[in-house]
C-alpha cells in the first residue's frame, strides 16, 4: 500500500512515522519545511489530567500524544525539550474559583488527576506568582516540548522507518484515478511532480479546506491567527506551565454556532476576552500569548500583545517591567463545530482528514497522526474515534 500525507506539522510527520511503521510506503509532501507552520510555532504546552477510569476520545488525544512525546525522549532519545513539571491554571477571582471547582469536581469524579490548590499551596510550588491570587488547577502530568524539535524528531523516526518527506512541494492538484488510486500534484520551484498512492490523508492544518476544494469538498476547518511574545532569557524562575482561568469559565457557557468556531478571544475585530498560557522556557526566555482571531493575516496585533503582557502580568508581577523581546504569529485550524476531523472524507474512498486540533494540537497531534495512519492501513484505531468522522460534519 502506498499513502501520501499532506503537510509535515505534528500530525503528518506522526502519521508517517506509524504508517512507515506498519511497513507501509509513505510520502510526505510539504509546502514549505518541516514544522514551519504552527506546529513550530506554538507554545509548546501539552495538557494532560490523566487517563481516568473510561477515557474518552478526547482524553485519548491527550494522554496518548503525551505518551507519545515521552517514548520520543525516553525511549528513542530525541532531545525534545521534555519537562514533566505540569501546568497551573491561575484563578483570580471568586467566579473563576466556582468554575474551577465544579471542573475539578466533574473531572475527578471521572478518576482524572486535576487538582484545586489553594494560594499557599500554589505560592509554595512557584513563588514567582502574585500571592494574592485565588489559587489553581494543578494538572501535575501535562508536560512540555520545544515544537520545532519535537516535531521534527518525529520526521526524523519516520523517515528512519522507510517514510519520503519532500519538503517546498506545494500540493497544487489532487484527481481520481480509473483504478481507485489517487493522484498528487505538486509544484516545487520549476518542477512538477506527480504521485500515486492508494491513501491520502490531509493534515495541512488550516489548509486542509484549500485541499478539500481540490476535490470538491468543503472542509469546516478555518485559519485563526494565535500570537506570541518572548522576553529576553533570565534567571529560570517558573517551573510550571501557566494559563490563565479568565478566557476557559467564560468559553465553558459558550454556545457553537457551526458558523464561526467556538473559544475565540475576539468576535471579528472586537476583543470578548483575554486569554493566556506559556512558559519559561530552558533557554530563560519567558513565552506567552492567548489571542486567537478569527483570520488569514498573519500580522501581529501589537494591541493585543500589550494585552496579554498586561495580563500576565496581573499573575506574575515580576513580568511587569520585562517587555517584549520578540513576536511571532502562527495560524491555527479551527473547526467550526470546535471538534476535531479525523477519518475518512465521505464520497470519496481513499481521501481522509485529520485536522481541526485548534489551539491544542500539539498536544494532541501525535495521537491524531497514530489513529489516523491505523485507520487508513485498516488496523482497528486503539481509541474509538467515530465521534470525531468528517461524515455528516462537512458543510
Ligand atoms: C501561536 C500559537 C501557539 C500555540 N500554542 C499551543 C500550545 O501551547 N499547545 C498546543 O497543544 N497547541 C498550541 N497551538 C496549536 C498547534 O500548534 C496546532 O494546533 C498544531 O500545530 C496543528 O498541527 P497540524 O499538523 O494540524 O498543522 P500545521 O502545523 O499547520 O501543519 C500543516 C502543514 O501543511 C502544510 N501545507 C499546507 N498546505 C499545503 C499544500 N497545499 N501542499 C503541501 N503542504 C501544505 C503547511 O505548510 C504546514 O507545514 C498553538 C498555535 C499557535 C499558532
Amino acid at each position: 500500500m502506498d499513502v501520501v500525507v499532506i503537510g509535515a506539522g505534528i500530525v503528518g510527520t506522526s502519521a508517517a512515522l506509524t504508517l512507515a511503521e506498519r511497513g507501509v510506503g509513505v510520502v510526505v509532501l510539504e509546502r514549505g519545511s518541516v514544522a514551519g507552520e504552527a506546529s513550530g510555532l506554538n507554545a509548546g504546552v501539552i495538557g494532560a489530567g490523566g487517563w481516568g477510569d473510561q477515557p474518552t476520545i478526547d482524553v485519548a488525544l491527550n494522554m496518548g500524544s503525551r505518551d507519545r512525546y515521552i517514548d520520543l525522549a525516553q525511549q528513542r532519545g530525541h532531545d525534545i525539550g521534555l519537562d514533566l513539571t505540569g501546568t497551573l491554571t491561575l484563578i483570580r477571582t471568586e467566579e473563576e474559583w466556582r468554575w474551577a471547582e465544579a471542573s475539578v469536581k466533574a473531572d475527578r469524579q471521572l478518576g482524572r488527576r486535576f487538582e484545586l490548590i489553594t494560594t499557599e499551596e500554589l505560592v509554595g510550588l512557584e513563588p514567582f506568582v502574585d500571592p494574592t491570587l485565588l489559587g489553581a488547577i494543578l494538572d501535575p502530568l501535562a508536560v512540555r516540548a520545544e515544537p520545532v524539535k519535537a516535531t521534527r524528531a518525529f520526521a526524523t523516526e519516520a523517515m528512519s522507518a522507510g517514510a519520503v518527506i519532500k519538503t517546498s512541494s506545494a500540493v497544487t492538484a489532487i484527481r481520481p484515478r480509473t483504478d481507485d488510486r489517487w493522484e498528487v500534484e505538486t509544484e516545487a520551484k520549476t518542477q512538477r511532480d506527480v504521485f500515486r498512492a492508494d491513501a491520502v490523508i490531509f493534515a495541512a492544518g488550516p489548509w486542509c479546506a484549500e485541499l478539500g476544494a481540490m476535490v470538491g469538498v468543503n472542509v469546516p476547518i478555518v485559519a485563526v491567527r494565535g500570537q506570541m511574545w518572548a522576553s529576553e532569557p533570565q534567571p529560570l524562575v517558573l517551573r510550571h506551565a501557566i494559563a490563565a482561568a479568565e478566557a476557559l469559565r467564560t468559553w465553558d457557557d459558550e454556545d457553537t454556532n457551526n458558523t464561526t468556531p467556538p473559544k475565540l478571544t475576539h468576535r471579528f475585530e472586537h476583543r470578548i476576552t483575554r486569554h493566556l498560557y506559556g512558559r519559561q522556557r530552558p533557554n530563560g526566555e519567558f513565552v506567552f500569548g492567548g489571542d486567537r482571531v478569527l483570520t488569514t493575516d498573519r500580522t501581529v496585533d501589537s494591541d493585543g500583545i500589550s494585552v496579554n503582557h498586561d495580563h500576565v502580568a496581573e499573575l506574575l508581577p515580576g513580568i511587569q517591567n520585562l517587555p517584549p523581546a520578540r513576536t511571532w504569529s502562527g495560524l491555527m485550524p479551527f473547526s467550526l463545530d470546535g471538534r476535531p476531523l479525523i477519518g475518512p472524507i465521505p464520497g470519496h474512498q481513499g481521501l481522509f482528514l485529520a485536522g481541526g486540533l485548534a489551539s491544542g494540537g500539539f498536544g494532541r497531534g501525535p495521537m491524531t497522526g497514530q489513529l489516523i495512519a491505523d485507520l487508513v492501513v485498516g488496523r482497528e484505531p486503539e481509541f474509538d474515534i467515530t465521534s470525531l468522522t468528517p461524515v455528516d460534519r462537512m458543510v
